[in-house]
């Protein structure tokens, strides 16, 4: 059997007819930066968030960037984020100029562990950015204890994580504002490139919707030295078509993760713990393993298409050799990145598929 890591089929399958639609509305329109479907797409994800506004973005990246930049985020300031994330999130914090200061995980959910936050404050510390990664929503309530205590600000980075609840509350409004990413892989994918920032902050909404749009408030007039980073009107079609079938793709990927959890009985392997107050939304089910690299080759030969989240960890990048972090240095975050491997998880995978994932690794 071959099942691909990911597969975008059956759901462009079952969207095919409001997708077309989207694209014949705007064509017809003809109207492509800055009208009526980036507006109605902000309202719908702003209201999905249970947020006050929402602020369309070119990317996922730039919708982090952009809100650092907003909170006046720069150049001798450090902020904190997690050792163990896509480097998209260290990228928003060295792209203003400012310096990530990482803390490690909890290896069992891979998500910042809130404990090791206050030793890693300093005086230049501005900002935290938790990250909800692979579906999991951080412990917030520590994270806003000390921000709080800390006169800290919380970017949370919602990338892999739309929908995803904690306590009952969606991710996204936790902190001052929050980054989502509409990369075509994630939970809620554009078809390209695309992000947002949501906030319940009027005075933020409005800088960073400036600072995407060439710093400016009001057509040729500039009061910032901003970027161009916005929404289009054919992504922003695409996702308002796509949104309303979000809650059954996620309740589809918990039902996959359900069968994962309680299949997978193989005592080598190690499966991603949940805490208690989280419902995830699984954008990357994550497994470990010490053999990890003679599992993954296992299950390619039985045509199982695998990832891994992340191969190198990011203080240990080319790119960031200039931080000067040590190899050793963030044993958790380099332990789950030579141990960490992800199986297919997707809207669409048959029972039998999943079975024929469980039963390849319980037999390695
Ligand atoms: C995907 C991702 C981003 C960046 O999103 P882009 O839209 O690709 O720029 C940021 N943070 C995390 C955790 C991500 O997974």
């Amino acid at each position: 059997m071959k099942i691909p890591f990911v597969s975008f089929l059956p759901m462009e399958k079952e969207l095919n007819n409001s997708l077309r639609d989207a694209f014949d509305r705007v064509f017809r329109r003809s109207w492509y930066i800055e009208g009526a479907e980036d507006e109605a797409f902000e309202k719908a994800f702003a209201e999905y968030c249970n947020v006050n506004y929402c602020v369309g973005a070119g990317n996922g990246l730039d919708a982090l960037m952009l809100t650092l930049k907003a909170l006046n985020v720069g150049a001798g300031d450090e902020v904190i984020v997690p050792s163990n994330t896509y480097i998209a999130t260290a990228l928003a914090v060295t792209y203003i100029g400012a310096a990530p200061v990482f803390v490690e995980p909890d290896i069992r959910t891979f998500n910042i562990n809130p404990n090791l936050i206050e030793a890693a404050i300093t005086e230049k510390t501005k900002a935290i950015i938790p990250v909800h990664l692979y579906g999991q929503a951080c412990d917030m309530d520590p994270i806003v204890k000390i921000a709080k205590k800390n006169n800290l600000y919380i970017v949370e980075d919602c990338a892999q994580a739309h929908g995803a609840t904690y306590k009952g509350k969606k991710i996204g409004s936790f902190g001052d504002a929050a980054g989502f990413s509409f990369y075509p892989g994630k939970n809620l994918g554009a078809l390209g490139d695309a992000g947002a920032v949501v906030t319940n902050n009027k005075v933020l909404e409005e800088k960073i919707r400036a600072l995407g749009n060439y710093g400016s408030d009001f057509k040729y007039h500039h009061i910032y030295k901003g970027n161009n980073s916005r929404l289009d009107e054919l992504q922003a079609a695409f996702l308002a078509a796509k949104l309303p079938y979000l809650e059954k793709m996620n309740v589809e990927r918990r039902r996959i993760a359900g069968m994962y959890t309680e299949g997978i009985t193989n005592p080598k392997i190690t499966v991603p713990y949940v805490i208690p107050d989280c419902v995830p939304v699984w954008h990357i089910y994550g497994i470990r393993c010490a053999q990890r690299d003679a599992l993954e080759k296992h299950l390619n030969q039985k045509g199982i298409g695998t990832n891994k989240h992340y191969p190198i960890p990011i203080h240990l990048q080319e790119c960031y050799k200039d931080l000067n972090i040590p190899k050793g240095a963030l044993p958790i975050a380099e332990e789950i990145s030579s141990t960490e491997l992800s199986i297919p998880m997707y809207y669409g995978m048959t029972d039998k598929e999943i079975r024929y994932v469980i039963d390849a690794i319980n037999e390695f």
